[in-house]
């Protein structure tokens, strides 16, 4: 591939690549091992077999890609984080969600703009060099002086170019009510609310082609209070956006819900109306049979986090079984305080392993571990009419992984080599037809400033914590 081409393309042009393997995630599976993509400004107009059509992509106008030795995926989709957490990674490293989240929510409490924004503006920045290309935030920590969290955020995704779905987080039960936050941290019930309705107003693009969206995500059980759960529900309905919380990550979790409420998670959130298809969950580990037919009979989705959920001792969420209930399972690389790689497809990688540890060698296949990084990724996040699959109509999210080199040159099969293998290079990343990352180089933004913003952000909010 001659280094000219991959270039930042004009959104306005038309883009094609050639020559490269092509996994669509288009719903009957449909793979080229040698095909095309043609692109015109932010959406795809062609994907084959063989080279583009001359009228398609080889005209005078068209700029042309050689991308063998390559693979083209869709653009990864993520659907759990917390992007604040970039500057508060390798913190409680040995420790239970509970006790790591009780170190840590001290620290969060020194949150301010410019942290999140660097923190952001980094983890962002990673997920694009590993292949996202859309990416969904729950923010839940809003100190009173910290001012305005999630316009920071929305900058950060402007600045590196990724499709965005930050959700309004929240907690308001502290301590002192039986929550697990300390009280300094939580806010009040209209406040949140408040904060909640202003954030779509002012951010929520619903249209085909938009690059932000918003959600509301009060945080878990353990630190909103039913009320919250309620009243957020009830917002979001109102205005027509999507629901998002943390559930059945832990065993202390289902121990705080029986003892709280008297029944498991699951029928906890149904309680206060918080299933059906504008739902995802984060996690969904502690599953019984009954609970993930409930999930699947309401159009619940899930963010399976394998990493962080490993990394945290948590357990092994019932992939297979949730897929097979017609649940739609997305992956999330959770915060990276809890997943210091925050690597998309790393998490391919460890659903798949983790399912078929768990569940033999059938539990997950190599292309349904790629399906549930994009397709079954959008599917969760309400977007994938048009993003999460290469089809004519889309828009052009995508990834072009390089496969010719020492790590992958001879596998006979480069879905394996993406899924099972070393992450690739990545050669290429569009969104919407517009570069990202060339050559394994964020194009947008300039990286060793990225890094250097949030080492200093790092800093500064562990030297507050420490009372400098
Ligand atoms: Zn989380």
């Amino acid at each position: 591939m001659n280094t000219p081409s991959f270039r930042a393309p004009a959104p306005a042009g038309r883009l094609t690549l050639d020559g490269c393997t092509v996994v669509t995630m288009d719903a009957a599976g449909t793979e080229h091992r040698s095909g095309h993509v043609v692109i015109e400004g932010s959406r795809i107009t062609a994907v084959g077999a063989g080279p583009a059509p001359e009228a398609a992509g080889r005209d005078g106008a068209a700029r042309v890609v050689d991308a063998r030795g390559c693979v083209v995926t869709p653009g990864l989709v993520n659907c759990h984080h917390h992007l604040y957490q970039w500057v508060t990674r390798g913190l409680a490293v040995d420790d239970t969600l509970f006790g790591w989240l009780t170190t840590l929510y001290p620290v969060w409490a020194g949150l301010d703009e410019d942290i999140v924004r660097s923190a952001a503006t980094a983890g962002l920045g990673w997920l694009a060099r590993t292949g996202c290309t859309t990416s969904m935030d729950h923010h839940y920590v809003f100190p009173e002086a910290g001012g305005d969290l999630l316009a920071a955020e929305v900058d950060a995704a402007r600045r590196v170019g990724l499709r965005f779905l930050p959700t309004r987080g929240s907690m308001d039960l502290g301590r002192s009510q039986g929550g697990l936050p300390p009280d300094h941290v939580v806010e009040d019930l209209d406040t949140i609310l408040t904060a909640s309705a202003e954030a779509v107003d002012r951010y929520h693009d619903p249209s085909p082609d938009s690059m932000l969206r918003i959600g509301l995500a009060p945080c878990s059980p353990f630190s909103v209070t039913g009320e919250l759960l309620k009243q957020a529900a009830l917002l979001a309905r109102d205005k027509g956006v999507r629901l998002h919380t943390h559930l059945a990550e832990t065993l202390d979790e289902q121990d705080y819900c029986r003892e709280h409420f008297g029944c498991s998670p699951v029928e906890y959130v149904e309680s206060l109306g918080w299933l059906g298809d504008d739902v995802w969950l984060a996690h969904g580990i502690h599953l019984d049979d009954r609970a993930i037919g409930t999930l699947g009979a309401t159009g619940t989705g899930v963010a399976h986090c394998p990493s962080s959920n490993a990394r945290l001792g948590a357990g092994i969420c019932r992939s297979r079984e949730l897929r097979d209930a017609g649940v739609p399972v997305g992956l999330g690389v959770d915060g990276a305080a809890s997943n210091e790689s925050a690597s998309l497809l790393e998490e391919a990688r460890h659903a798949l392993l983790f399912a078929r540890a768990a569940g033999g060698p059938q539990a997950l296949s190599t292309r349904d571990a790629l399906r549930m990084a994009t397709i079954d990724g959008a599917r969760a996040l309400g977007w994938d009419d048009q993003i999460g699959s290469l089809e004519p109509g889309k828009l052009a999210d995508l990834a072009v992984w390089r496969v010719d080199t020492l790590p992958h040159v001879d596998i006979a099969d480069p879905v394996a080599g993406l899924v099972l293998g070393s992450p690739p290079p990545l050669e290429l990343l569009l969104v919407g037809g517009r570069s990202v990352v060339e050559r394994d180089r964020l194009v947008t933004l300039e990286e060793e400033a990225v890094a250097r913003d949030a080492a200093d952000a790092s800093r500064r909010l562990l030297d507050r914590a420490a009372g400098h």
